[in-house]
């Protein structure tokens, strides 16, 4: 290994020498990367090689040893958890230094900077938060608006794309522009109407927090300047899944020296009088697992020509795994084309062979797996909080749970059907943003009539012509229910009720602590009481959430005693899955279920990952595509690089989908890992017919309705169906449970009947 130099101040010293308790417990490149000064620095470097560490220990270094003032630093990670957990470390490190320094996520941070300057942009400062939901919601609105046929243009679709233009900094004017065909106009067009009713709404969505940002930074250069003088240090974990928003967002923070050609010319203007940021990015290109949220790998492979004076580092040891799981991961991740090809070993020795397992099906795959962690806590000392279990949908955990229960063994579902989307969870918060902002028309029209109070949608609709007509916002339109033609006395009476009590309420909102004002509004909403005389089973539940959530307000009034309802609202609109994850308890812990997206940057000792076959993982819909299987492959990667110890790969010969059996082979990423580091507990070669003759049951196997009542469509080549997502097809050809669609631009999908949002027209 040759000894680089560091240039510290003009003095050069071998890096291999520094010594700094700071540095202690790291390798001379990780030392080199915490030291490094001036210029913009990459880590590049696969999983489990310590590039969180070294950020952590960067900040801490340049705390203590280069005169940097905590309000000088911004360090973005991927969730809100791991922003928590750096800042801790970081004061164990140092000292409780890092309160007024920034560590969060993206969407943190550009809310904070919003929040103070969204006057600047027409919006309110409490401005409400959109998350999917909502902003579909508001896409079908508009949709409906301008009465979209909505199998030709599916709301859904167009919310996506939408969002797909703003991950790359397209406006809907621009938009515009660029249409040719009439279904890009049409798109455009829901764009600009969506983006009105939002601004209206006094409301931005996920993908406004950080485009907005941008925007506000590039056209008020005071504003750019005042955090270009803040921030001297710019940090970002998981850089390879910034998508093209958040990279311009970064840019603009970090500020750009001016440059020139050879002959003088300007290319480029400097951030006028403030000497660039520090940046230093840290990430893996083959851990990037967002491509369908626009992220792009093109951030991380060409830093070195955005930033031309950068320094990039590698680190190639890994301290995580055994030597076993790695040689596994770098064999699959090898597969990959267009990648600089990494060099990852560990000392850790062989470790156990990775143990391989074909269930009969996904109950007998589950049974194994709550056997296994039997097995080893016996055997072996293994917590159940040790253990993890991963998969490539969230539909898949509902069986490990039944399993779980059943036997006894305690565990917790990261993600899935998350706390803040349940249909009570969100109608309290639909209250509270209200109140906090009356011109939110999403969350104003969920509670209109909820509970009921006799405005029906009839009345909501005839409340939204008016509103129109007269070019007032809904809220103030309900106000003036009574001078809308053709309105029936009773709803006028139910929506002036309804509004003086808002009224009563909003005049409270503003020195009363959220967690008093949920009450207040279960109580005099009537919510509460409906709840309480109900003699649905499930409504019990439901209050147990709605008291969940009144004690995740007063823990927010315990831990910020000042803060406000909008901040409070801003705090659960961020809520990330990863951040559901249980904090390890000193006790024994719990296993943890979660998809394999969400298990980015997490690490346990003990790992299974289930449903390793083709068509699940690789998911279906990649299948056919190079550059999607590619993506799968990554997640694969990120999937055997989070185990320490043991490693576990298991699938079913049987699987129902929906009721429906499906008979997948094996994944083709493990057919990758070469055999010899596989110990089979089971015929590895033990096919559909087999599992299926052995354990056939009718009630599993028969035909059956999927998820939500929708049958499954019976289909032949010449059909027309749409499709939740790609919009309106033509049925190309039909084999067994799948059928080949062709979208027409939307290009042609293999997909499994069972599964697919499909109608048939
Ligand atoms: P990922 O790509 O999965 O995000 P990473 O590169 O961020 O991984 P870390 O999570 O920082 O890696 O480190 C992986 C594990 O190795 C952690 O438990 C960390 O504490 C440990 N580790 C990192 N560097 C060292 C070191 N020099 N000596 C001992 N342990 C280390
Ligand atoms: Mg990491």
């Amino acid at each position: 290994m040759s000894v680089s130099r560091l240039n510290l101040g003009g003095v050069s010293i071998p890096s291999a020498s520094l010594t700094h308790p700071l540095l202690d417990g790291l390798n001379p490149q990780q030392r080199e990367a915490v030291v490094h000064h001036g210029s913009p620095l990459l880590i590049v470097a696969g999983a489990g090689s310590g590039k969180t560490r070294v950020l952590t220990h960067r900040i801490a270094y340049l705390l203590a040893e280069r005169d940097t003032r905590p309000q000088e630093i911004l360090a973005i990670t991927f969730t809100n958890k791991a922003a928590k957990e750096m800042r801790e470390r970081v004061d164990r490190l140092i000292g409780p230094r890092s309160a007024s320094m920034w560590v969060m996520t993206f969407h943190s941070a550009c809310v904070r900077i919003l929040r103070r300057e969204a006057s600047r942009l027409g919006f309110p400062s409490g401005f409400s938060i959109y998350d999917q939901a909502d902003s579909q919601r508001l896409m079908a609105m508009v949709c409906r608006e301008m009465d979209l046929d909505p199998k030709r243009y599916p709301p859904r679709s167009f919310s996506a794309q939408v969002s797909n233009f703003k991950n790359e900094l397209i406006d809907y004017e621009t938009a515009a522009d660029r249409a040719s065909t009439h279904m890009e106009r049409t798109l455009a067009e829901a764009y600009r109407n969506y983006q009105q009713r939002l601004t209206e709404a006094g409301a931005m969505d996920f993908d406004d927090l950080i485009m907005l940002t941008v925007t506000l930074l590039q056209i008020f250069p005071d504003v750019a300047e005042h955090y270009r003088r803040r921030w001297r240090h710019v940090l970002v974990d998981e850089y390879q899944d910034t998508n093209h928003a958040q990279y311009t967002l970064i840019r603009e923070l970090v500020g750009t020296p001016e440059l020139r050609t050879a002959d003088g010319d300007l290319v480029r203007e400097g951030s006028a009088g403030i000497a660039p940021a520090e940046l230093c990015v840290v990430g893996d290109a083959d851990q990037s697992i967002y491509a369908f949220r626009g992220a792009t790998i093109r951030n991380i492979l060409e830093f070195e020509r955005d930033y031309p004076n950068a320094r990039t580092i590698l680190l190639e040891q890994n301290y995580r795994s055994t030597q076993t799981i790695l040689t596994a991961a770098n064999a699959v991740i090898s597969r990959n084309e267009n990648r600089k090809p990494k060099n990852l070993w560990s000392d850790q020795g062989a470790g156990s062979k990775i143990v391989g397992y074909v269930a009969d099906d996904e109950h007998d795959e589950a049974m194994f797996v709550a056997q296994e962690v039997d097995r080893l806590a016996d055997e072996e000392g293994v917590t159940p909080g040790q253990v993890a279990v991963f998969y490539r949908t969230n539909a898949a955990s509902r069986v490990f749970e039944e399993t779980f229960i059943r036997t006894g063994l305690p565990y917790k579902v990261v993600g899935g059907v998350r706390f803040y989307e349940r249909k009570e969870v969100r109608d309290l918060l639909a209250y509270l943003r209200v109140l906090a902002n009356p011109g939110d028309v999403v969350s104003l029209r969920r509670i209109l009539n909820v509970p009921k109070r006799g405005i029906g949608d009839r009345a909501e609709a005839m409340m939204e012509a008016f509103a129109a007509r007269e070019r007032v916002p809904f809220v103030e339109a309900l106000r003036r229910a009574d001078e809308a033609p053709g309105m029936a006395t009773r709803s006028v009476n139910a929506i002036k009720e309804f509004v003086a009590l808002l009224d009563d309420l909003v005049a409270k909102a503003g020195d009363t602590p959220p967690s008093i004002l949920a009450q207040e509004v279960l109580v005099r909403t009537g919510y509460r009481a409906e709840l309480e005389n109900s003699e649905d089973p499930q409504d019990e539940g439901r209050l147990e959430n709605l008291d969940e959530l009144i004690s995740v307000a007063s823990e927010f009034e315990e831990a910020s005693p000042e803060g406000t309802l909008v901040e409070f609202l801003e705090q659960v609109s961020l809520v990330a899955d990863a951040d559901q994850i249980p904090e390890a308890d000193g006790g024994q812990g719990v296993v943890t279920l979660m998809t394999l997206h969400t298990a980015k940057g997490l690490e346990f000792p003990v790992v299974f990952l289930t449903a390793m076959e083709d068509g699940v993982f690789p998911h279906m819909r990649s299948m056919g595509e190079p550059k999607e299987l590619e993506e799968e492959r990554r997640l694969a990667y990120v999937g055997i690089t989070r185990a320490e110890r043991r490693l576990y790969l298991s699938r079913a010969a049987v699987r129902s989908s929906w009721g429906a059996p499906s008979f997948n082979p094996a994944s083709r990423f493990v057919a990758e890992i070469p055999s010899e580091l596989v110990d089979w507990r089971s015929d590895p070669r033990k096919n559909a017919w087999t599992a299926a003759t052995a354990r056939r049951d009718p009630s599993r196997t028969a035909p059956a309705k999927r998820a939500g009542g929708r049958q499954i469509p019976s289909l032949k080549p010449g059909d027309r169906v749409t499709h939740d997502q790609y919009g309106l097809g033509t049925v190309v050809s039909v084999d067994g449970d799948k059928a080949k669609i062709d979208f027409g631009s939307g290009g042609a999908k293999t997909l499994v009947l069972a599964y697919a949002p499909l109608e048939k027209l």
